[in-house]
C-alpha cells in the first residue's frame, strides 16, 4: 500500500510541475546571433555590376587614350620621317633644271633661229637624255618663250614632250614670271603624275628665253612609304592630294572646291584636265592640336577600321602638307583587351564572391547545427536538470510521506494498544465474571458438601462423608481444569511462524480424536493435498485444528448423519491458502453466531465447554496473519475458514505474535 500511494502521489507530484520547459532564454538568444547567413544582398550585387561597368568603361577609355596617344607619338615620327625623305628625295631634283639652265647648249638652243637650232637640236636632246638617265628623273625639256617643248630627253619615245605646249601649266607660268616653278601634275602626254620643277633660262640681257623642266616620279617615295595599317599622304596648296601611299586617292581633293578653283584648275590642265573630287571622309573629333580622328570609309582594308589618327605637318618645300593617317584598330584592340581584362579581373572576383558566399554559407549551415546541437543539449540539460528537480521533489515529498506514515502507525498502533488495553479490560471483566459464575457455583457446592460432610462425620456416617469429599474432588477437579484452560488461554504464543505441513497438523488432530471418531461413528473427509504447507506455528496449528475438530465432534453427535470433511485449496497466485472443516451438524445457532469468537461464549452444558476454544483459535490465527470466519452452510451444518497468509514479505513484518497484545 505503501508503494501504491507514494506512486499515486508521484504522478501527482510529476503533474504538478513543467517536466520540461520550454527552449526559452540565454541559449535560443544566443543562437540567433549568428544563425542566418543570407549571403549577398542584391545591392551588393547592384553595387558590383556598377563598379563593373564605371570599372570597364574607364580601363576601355583609359586603353583608348593609351594607344591613341602612342599612335600620336608614332605620327608625329612618320611625320619626321616622311618630311626628311620628302625634302632629301625632292631637294636633289630642285637643282637640276637650275643647273640645265645654265647649259651654254640649251640657252644657245633657245636663242637660235629655227634653222639652226635644228642642227643644234640632236646634242641638246643627248645631253638632256644623259642628264635624266644620270639623276633618276622622270623627263627633262626645254621649253621656249611660247610654252613650246623644242627639246626633251624622251625626244625619241612614243610620249616624247617634244612640240607639246605647256604654256598653259602654272611651273612654266611661275619660272618665266618668278625665275622657278614648282607643282604636282599629270603630264599631258604621259597622263602620269609626277612632280615639276622648272626654272627660266635667261638670255644675255636677262630676259628668259624659255625654261627647263624637269619632271620627277614620286612612285618610289609612295612605295617607301607605304606601311600596313597606316596612309601616307601629300596635299598640295589646292588642297589637292599630289602623294598618296592609296593610289586611288590621287588628285582627290581633301576639302571642297569652290567653282572658280575648279576652273583654274581645269586652265591649267594641272591634274590632266580631270575633276577633282572631294575625298570622301568625316572628322569624328579632334584628339589634340597636332591630331585628330578621322572616319575613311574608302581606306577599309581587310580587318581594318575607317577610323584613323590623322596628323599633319607642312611639307618642307611649297605649300603642301604632309598627312599621316594611322589605324586606330590596334587601340581598338587595346580597348578590347582592357575590357576582357576587367571583365575578367570581376568574373574572377564575382566567382571568388560566390565561393565565399557559399563557403561562409556552408560554415553558417554548420554552425547552424552546431548550434541545434548545443540547444538539444543545452535543453537535455534543462530537462535533466528538471527532471532531477521533479525525482529529488518527489522523493523528498516520499520521505515526508513515509515519515508521516511512520507517524500514523505509530499512532495507530498507541491507539490498536490502547483499544486493546480497552478490549482486555473487556475481556478481564466478561472473564471475571464468567469465572465468578463457574468458580462460583462450585465454591458453593463444595461449601454446602463440606458442611454436609461435617454433619455426617457428627453423625457418625463417614460412609456419606466420603462420598461428599469425594464430589469436593471432583468440584476441585473442575475448577482446575478451568484454570488450566485458562492458562492455556493467557499462555504467550510462540513467536516463529513458518511454512507447516497443513496435513499433518490434520493428521495430529485426528490421531487425538481417534477412537471418538471411531466410537461415535463419525465419517471423517480429508482433502488436502499432500506438501500443502501454510505459515503457522506447528504447536499452535495443531491446536487450532484439534479445537475445530472437537466442536465439529461435538455438532455431529447428536445428528442422524456425522461427517466432518476437510479440505484445502491450491496456493493461489500469492500463495494463500483456504482451510475449511464442514460438519453435518446442527450449525450454529444465530445469537451465537455473531459473538462467536469471543471468549465464555457457549451452548454446551456446564463442565462440557468453557466458551473459550474459539476465541483462543481466533487469536492463534490472527497470530498468523490469517483469517478465520464460521458461516452455516446451505445443506445445513457449520463451516468454518481459514484463509492463511501468503508466506514472503508479510513473515517478518506480521509473523511475530504481537506480544503487547497477550492477555
Ligand atoms: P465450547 O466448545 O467450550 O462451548 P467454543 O468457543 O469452542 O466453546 O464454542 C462456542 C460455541 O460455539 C459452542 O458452545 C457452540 O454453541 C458453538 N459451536 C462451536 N462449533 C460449532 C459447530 N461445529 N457447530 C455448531 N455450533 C458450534
Amino acid at each position: 500500500m505503501t508503494h501504491d500511494g507514494t506512486h499515486a502521489r508521484d504522478g501527482g507530484a510529476g503533474a504538478g510541475h513543467p517536466r520540461i520547459a520550454p527552449p526559452v532564454g540565454g541559449p535560443s538568444t544566443r543562437a540567433n546571433v549568428h544563425m542566418r547567413y543570407k549571403g549577398i544582398p542584391w545591392w551588393g550585387w547592384a553595387a558590383a555590376a556598377v563598379l563593373y561597368v564605371g570599372t570597364a568603361a574607364a580601363a576601355v577609355e583609359f586603353a583608348w587614350i593609351r594607344a591613341i596617344d602612342a599612335l600620336a607619338g608614332l605620327g608625329a615620327h612618320r611625320l619626321e620621317l616622311y618630311a626628311a625623305s620628302l625634302k632629301s628625295e625632292l631637294g636633289r631634283f630642285e637643282m637640276v633644271p637650275a643647273l640645265v639652265a645654265r647649259q651654254d647648249s640649251v640657252r644657245a638652243l633657245l636663242e637660235a633661229s629655227p634653222d639652226e637650232a635644228r642642227g643644234m637640236l640632236p646634242a641638246v636632246n643627248a645631253y638632256l637624255e644623259a642628264v635624266n638617265r644620270d639623276v633618276g628623273s622622270g623627263a627633262v625639256d626645254v621649253i621656249d618663250a611660247h610654252g613650246s617643248v623644242i627639246a626633251a630627253s624622251n625626244w625619241n619615245q612614243p610620249g616624247s614632250f617634244v612640240g607639246t605646249n605647256v604654256s598653259y601649266r602654272p611651273y612654266f607660268k611661275d619660272a618665266l614670271a618668278r625665275g622657278r616653278g614648282r607643282f604636282f601634275g599629270i603630264g599631258t602626254n604621259t597622263g602620269i603624275p609626277g612632280l615639276y620643277f622648272a626654272n627660266a633660262v635667261h638670255g644675255a640681257k636677262g630676259t628668259a628665253l624659255g625654261a627647263v623642266a624637269v619632271k620627277v616620279s614620286v612612285d618610289a617615295l609612295e612605295s617607301a612609304w607605304r606601311t600596313p595599317g597606316e596612309a601616307a599622304i601629300v596635299v598640295d596648296g589646292n588642297g589637292v592630294i599630289v602623294i598618296s601611299t592609296e593610289p586611288e586617292w590621287k588628285f582627290a581633293a581633301m576639302r571642297a572646291m569652290t567653282a572658280q578653283q575648279q576652273r583654274d584648275i581645269q586652265a591649267s590642265r594641272q591634274y590632266a584636265g580631270r575633276i577633282v573630287e572631294a575625298l570622301r571622309y568625316r572628322r569624328a573629333g579632334d584628339w589634340n592640336e597636332a591630331a585628330w580622328i578621322g572616319i575613311f570609309p574608302d581606306l577599309r582594308r581587310a580587318g581594318r577600321t575607317t577610323r584613323f589618327l590623322v596628323m599633319s605637318q607642312p611639307a618642307p618645300q611649297g605649300h603642301d602638307t604632309i598627312m599621316v593617317l594611322l589605324d586606330t584598330a590596334g587601340a581598338r584592340r587595346q580597348q578590347r583587351i582592357a575590357f576582357a581584362f576587367v571583365t575578367g579581373v570581376f568574373l574572377i572576383a564575382a566567382l571568388y564572391a560566390l565561393y565565399a558566399v557559399q563557403r561562409r554559407r556552408a560554415i553558417a549551415e554548420k554552425l547552424k547545427a552546431q548550434e541545434a546541437l548545443r540547444r538539444a543539449n543545452d535543453r537535455l540539460e534543462t530537462t535533466v536538470a528538471q527532471r532531477t528537480a521533479a525525482l529529488t521533489h518527489a522523493n523528498a515529498q516520499m520521505q515526508r510521506e513515509i515519515a508521516e506514515r511512520e507517524r500514523t502507525e505509530q499512532r495507530l498502533r498507541a491507539t490498536q494498544q490502547e483499544v486493546v488495553h480497552a478490549g482486555k479490560l473487556a475481556v478481564i471483566g466478561q472473564m471475571a465474571a464468567g469465572l465468578t459464575h463457574e468458580l462460583n457455583q462450585p465454591l458453593v457446592a463444595i461449601r454446602t458438601l463440606c458442611d454436609n460432610a461435617r454433619t455426617y462425620f457428627e453423625r457418625n456416617q463417614p460412609a456419606q462423608a466420603m462420598a461428599n469429599l469425594e464430589r469436593v474432588g471432583r468440584l476441585v477437579d473442575s475448577m482446575a481444569a478451568l484454570t488450566s484452560e485458562l492458562k492455556a488461554f493467557a499462555r504467550k504464543p510462540a513467536v516463529e511462524r513458518v511454512a507447516v505441513s497443513l496435513g499433518e497438523a490434520v493428521a495430529h488432530a485426528r490421531l487425538i480424536y481417534d477412537a471418538r471418531i471411531r466410537d461415535e461413528a463419525v465419517r471423517l473427509d480429508v482433502r488436502i493435498a499432500p506438501g500443502t504447507t501454510v505459515y503457522a506455528e506447528s504447536s499452535q496449528l495443531q491446536q487450532v485444528i484439534v479445537n475445530l475438530l472437537g466442536n465439529a465432534l461435538d455438532a455431529v453427535r447428536d445428528a442422524n448423519t456425522r461427517v466432518i470433511a476437510m479440505a484445502a485449496s491450491e496456493p493461489d497466485t500469492q500463495g494463500r491458502v483456504r482451510f475449511t472443516i464442514d460438519d453435518s451438524g446442527p450449525g450454529i445457532a444465530p445469537e451465537v453466531l455473531v459473538h462467536l469468537f469471543e471468549p465464555f461464549v457457549t451452548t454446551k452444558p456446564r463442565g462440557q465447554g468453557l466458551g473459550l476454544g474459539l476465541a483462543i483459535t481466533s487469536r492463534i490465527v490472527e497470530g498468523f496473519g490469517a483469517k478465520i470466519a464460521a458461516a452455516n452452510r446451505e445443506e445445513g451444518g457449520a463451516r468454518f475458514t481459514i484463509e492463511f497468509a501468503a508466506a514472503g514479505p508479510q513473515r517478518t513484518e506480521h509473523g511475530r505474535w504481537d506480544s503487547g497484545t497477550d492477555c
